[in-house]
């Protein structure tokens, strides 16, 4: 499994299928991308290999310079296109792809099914936009912060939304996120194989580090909210 995040001024999808190529070591069953244009929020998400997700976007405008993707290894609900990452929130308006496990998703299911949220999915990841949704009073990475506060388990979790484009939110507890630092651009992905094409330059992230990434910079609050500045972790290696 593994996620990719790209920001900046060129075509994010074949970037990140690229960076998701690089990933493939870890295992996946499925495969999607989300991104940000003029025209809204695009999700592709298939069952099976990469190239069965290439093929679904064959034809289609790859021209939105923001945007997320995922290899999944299902953990809950069997591999399909509807349990594919990213999930989307009720309104649609917020995506999201994640690595790991919720541990307590099926109270949190029932906690928004009853105010009304409508699930798609089989999987434990799909709460996370719902409750992305539910906490978003006008700031991504605070909805995200507040979010997290009610998850148990693992994650890497990015998050992009219509409300705020131009940005991906993420965090980490227990599963791998590095952070890549480019001219213009910065990106996100799983493990540093997949940044290397583009940069050297790395931020490495603790547990509970929740990050705003845009094109011209990255912000990074500690689990207390607080803004950390980050040593640059420079990558002398090559994949
Ligand atoms: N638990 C999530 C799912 O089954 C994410 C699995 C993964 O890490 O890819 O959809």
């Amino acid at each position: 499994c593994g996620v990719v995040g790209y920001v900046g001024s060129r075509p994010a999808t074949p970037i990140i299928l690229e960076g998701l190529k690089k990933l493939e070591y870890r295992g996946y069953d499925s495969s999607g991308v989300a991104v940000l244009d003029q025209d809204g929020l695009k999700v592709e998400k298939k069952m099976g290999r990469l190239s069965e997700l290439e093929k679904a976007l064959s034809g289609k405008e790859l021209d939105a310079t923001i945007g997320i993707g995922h290899t999944r290894w299902a953990t809950h609900g069997r591999p399909s296109d509807i349990n594919a990452h990213p999930h989307t929130s009720n309104d649609g308006k917020i995506a999201v792809v994640h690595n790991g496990i919720i541990e307590n998703y099926l109270q949190l299911r029932e906690w928004l099914s009853a105010m009304g949220h409508v699930f798609k999915s089989e999987t434990d990841t799909e709460v996370i936009p719902h409750l992305i949704e539910h906490f978003y009073k006008g700031d991504l990475v605070e909805a995200v912060q507040k979010t997290v506060s009610h998850l148990e388990g693992s994650y890497a979790i990015m998050a992009i939304s219509v409300d705020q484009p131009g940005r991906i939110v993420a965090v980490r507890q227990d599963m791998p996120l590095v952070v890549g630092l480019g001219q213009g651009e910065n990106l996100l992905a799983s493990d540093i194989p997949a940044l290397l094409k583009h940069t050297r330059r790395c931020y490495l992230l603790n547990d509970g580090d929740v990050v705003e990434l845009r094109a011209d910079r990255v912000i990074i609050r500690d689990v207390s909210g607080k803004v950390v500045e980050k040593e640059i972790f420079e990558v002398t290696w090559d994949a």
